[in-house]
């Protein structure tokens, strides 16, 4: 974090704008929709035509001294002499101001960020100074997916803070109130400005927060498919229930930048599994959900793809059940669906292949054999899961089975993430492959003439790129 935002409140604060140009104007309009106390020092006066600025302080005639500052808060100054903006700075801060010269991020203490003004809720997107295109072009895509009555929701929250802190006074069951109040009716009531009725729900629901308070609260788990790797492959309510928890139970196949979504004081407890390091065994794991959940808290198992692919989520959702701890299962893009995606091999094809197989290398010790018959016939596509360790021995028993040594293969490592790898080859060919590659992220194989189009891909690209 190169830069923070702080929030400044702007009730009866002092602020000072300098200058009469264009960017003067600008600073004009956006404080002049804030309750501060305003002041505008305009040497030339109002420029003609500035009409925007109805309602707004009248210019003071002349540039500042020393007393004019005194208990500034924030002071702009739009002026385009450099001398005359390093004394003005210089005078504002011996006034005790903090500065913004605009546009010369050099001489400023602050930088003003690309903002959304929703009245109650102000929204900022900074890149200290660096792209601030690249910040405005943030601030739009966040406007667009911002609920329209969300200043109604804020307001309606702001009236009933106070009795809200009276009547829950646990900081944890306060916060979780607040959270099903802002989703429930109480907030869409609120946004489609149905206010006396939202205000109604929402005491409702206040005297239901505090009758309940004794005893600690029933938590409750959701088992979340996290998808390959790319945080944007998260579903809209994989993403919702993970800024929601209060306890993040993950593996290793969720990456950091998936984690880095989650609420910041939710507590992260690593349960990693690899083939060579088991360092929670699965019963640990599933009695360390129940735990957490009987103490109140939300809990997410989050786990790489989906829960129920290859992720032991059943065995997990059965041991909820069996524990009378409330259980709800979010489904993940699986790796599969998630490599062939980014690697651009088609898993179904009118011409190639007509189903596809999700199957796994690793048996369970002493369970039944893949049929392997089935596994290779013609004319489907196997995403072979865990399969590198075992890839020269799948592909042999692939081939004695009948299927053509010459089958194209594809083999996907981080798949969907920065690193990703794509190597493509033929299925005799497929155990060399995987040794020469020297795997160090989860990979996954695909056997089937469809994996071939990850390569005709490859030569699309590289012809485009010459
Ligand atoms: N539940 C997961 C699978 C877990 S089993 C899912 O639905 O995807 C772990 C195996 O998944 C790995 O051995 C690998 O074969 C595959 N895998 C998971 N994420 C992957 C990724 N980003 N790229 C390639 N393979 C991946």
């Amino acid at each position: 974090m190169r830069v923070f935002l702080a929030s400044i409140p702007m009730d009866g604060a002092r602020v000072v704008i300098i200058g009469d140009g264009e960017a003067a104007l600008a600073k004009l309009r956006l404080f002049g929709k804030t309750p501060a106390d305003l002041i505008w020092f305009a040497p030339n006066g109002a420029p003609v035509g500035a009409s925007a600025l109805q309602g707004g302080p009248a210019p003071i005639q002349h540039l500042p001294v020393a007393a004019d500052l005194s208990g500034a808060r924030l002071v702009f100054i739009a002026v385009e002499d450099e001398a005359v903006c390093h004394d003005l700075a210089a005078l504002a801060r011996a006034a005790g101001a903090q500065v913004n010269v605009v546009d010369k991020p050099a001489l400023s203490d602050f930088h003003t960020p690309a903002l959304i003004d929703r009245d109650e809720v102000v929204i900022g997107v900074a890149t200290g100074g660096s792209a601030p295109i690249l910040a405005r072009d943030v601030r739009s895509r966040i406007e667009a997916v911002l609920p329209a009555g969300l200043t109604e929701v804020a307001k309606l929250a702001r009236s009933l803070r106070d009795t809200v802190i009276a009547s829950v006074p646990d900081f944890m069951a306060r916060r979780r109130f607040w959270e099903k109040a802002f989703r429930g009716p109480a907030a869409d009531l609120a946004a489609s400005g149905r206010t006396a009725e939202a205000r109604r729900e929402m005491l409702r629901l206040l005297n239901a927060a505090s009758e309940i308070e004794t005893g600690p609260e029933q938590g409750l788990v959701h088992i979340v498919g996290a998808g390959p790797g790319d945080p944007e492959l998260l579903t809209l309510k994989a993403l919702r229930v993970l800024q929601d928890a209060d306890v993040i139970i993950h593996d290793k196949l969720v990456p950091e930048a998936i984690l880095d979504r989650a609420r910041r004081d939710a507590h992260r407890l690593y349960v990693g599994k690899s083939r060579s390091d088991h360092s929670v065994p699965q019963d640990q794991i599933e009695a360390l959900m129940i735990a957490e959940a009987r103490k109140g808290q939300r809990v997410v198992r989050l786990k790489g793809g989906d829960p129920f692919v290859f992720g032991r989520g059943g065995e997990e959702l059965e041991a909820m059940r069996k524990a009378g701890v409330p259980v709800f299962v979010v489904p993940g893009i699986t790796a599969a669906i998630g490599c062939a995606a980014s690697a651009g091999i088609p898993l179904t094809h009118r011409d190639h292949a007509q189903s596809v197989t999700f199957v796994t290398a690793q048996e369970k010790p002493g369970g039944t054999a893949p049929d392997w018959q089935r596994l290779a016939g013609p004319n489907q596509t196997l995403a072979v899961y865990m399969g590198a360790g075992r890839a020269a021995e799948t592909a042999a028993s692939l081939i004695e089975a009948g299927r053509d040594p010459q089958t194209p293969v594809a083999i996907v490592e981080n798949g969907s993430r920065p690193d990703e790898r794509v190597i493509n080859g033929v299925l005799a060919d497929l155990g060399a492959m995987v040794a020469r590659a020297s795997l160090t992220g989860p990979a996954l194989l695909f056997v089937g003439e469809c994996a071939a189009f990850s390569a005709a891909q490859l030569d699309v690209r590289a012809e485009a790129a010459a």
